[in-house]
């Protein structure tokens, strides 16, 4: 059964890449405050550990899916609809890659994949729920979609990261502005330095570096991203709707 206390109690709650990293901890956060979780990913089986390792855990379903395919977005969609009898009423985005490299190096198929999961999965999931809301005539729905700082203010090595994540928070306004006449919510989170397996790979004098340039002077926890997902998730923050969010630690390069 939902837990009936807390932020999201009884809320039916879609978080893509709930696999790994900020998308898990969404899930663990969100299940704390009484959502069921629908956990997707291209992982399955980091979306099932994520299950696994909820309270009630059996009340919660893992779903694999690239959400960079329309068919597969769809059908997580009518999946979820036939298990649950109801749709998401609330979504985290949180999918995504990086592939980096120095633009006069960077190749088109690997700008063409980071664009593809990163801007146009953030644009079929947002559609196919934005479509199930209107259809299940949803109350307070909330999306939140998950960009970068890298997206406001580009980094080296990473123009197509950067452009995919630019466009998330384009894409996000203008969905927010649409959507708003449905009463469904649209905001966007740029996390900073955050530590999760994407930056498990950045060599430790980079991290140093980074680190420095950090005012709080440490990379973020996934559960500081996750907080504030429920925050904007639930109705206390029902006047917030196409804010763009820095959850940071102050960095600001
Ligand atoms: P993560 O630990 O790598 O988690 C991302 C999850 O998304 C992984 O399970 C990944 O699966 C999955 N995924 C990748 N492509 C997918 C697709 N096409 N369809 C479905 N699932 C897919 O990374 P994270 O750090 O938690 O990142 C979560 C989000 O935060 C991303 O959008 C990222 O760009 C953003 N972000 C992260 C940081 C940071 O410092 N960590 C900073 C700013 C923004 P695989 O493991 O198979 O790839």
């Amino acid at each position: 059964m939902a837990t009936s206390s807390g932020l999201l109690a009884g809320r039916l709650a879609l978080v893509t890449g709930g696999g790994s990293g900020i998308g898990r901890a969404v899930c663990s956060i969100f299940a704390r405050e009484g959502a069921i979780l629908a956990v997707a990913d291209r992982n399955k089986s980091g979306a099932e550990q994520t299950v696994s390792s909820l309270p009630d855990s059996s009340q919660h379903t893992a779903y694999e899916t690239n959400v960079a395919s329309a068919t597969e977005v769809s059908k997580l969609l009518q999946d979820i609809e036939s298990k649950y009898k109801q749709v998401p009423s609330v979504a985290v985005h949180a999918a995504g890659i990086n592939k980096d490299n120095f633009l006069l190096k960077l190749d088109e198929q690997t700008f063409d994949d980071v664009v593809n999961v990163n801007l146009k999965g953030t644009f079929l999931v947002n559609q196919a729920l934005a479509r199930a809301m209107v259809k299940w005539q949803v109350q307070d729905g909330s999306i939140v979609n998950i960009s970068s700082i890298v997206g406001k203010n580009g980094n080296l090595g990473q123009a197509n990261y950067a452009a995919s994540k630019a466009g998330v928070i384009g894409f996000t306004k203008t969905a927010a502005k649409e959507l708003a006449r449905y009463k469904i919510r649209v905001n966007v989170i740029l996390p900073g330095f955050i530590e999760t397996p994407m930056t498990a790979g950045v060599p430790e004098n980079v991290t140093q570096m980074i680190v420095d340039m950090i005012p709080l002077r440490r990379m973020g926890t996934p559960e500081e991203i996750a907080e504030v997902c429920a925050f904007l998730a639930s109705t206390r923050s029902s006047y917030i709707t196409g804010a763009v969010i820095d959850v940071n630690g102050g960095l600001n390069f």
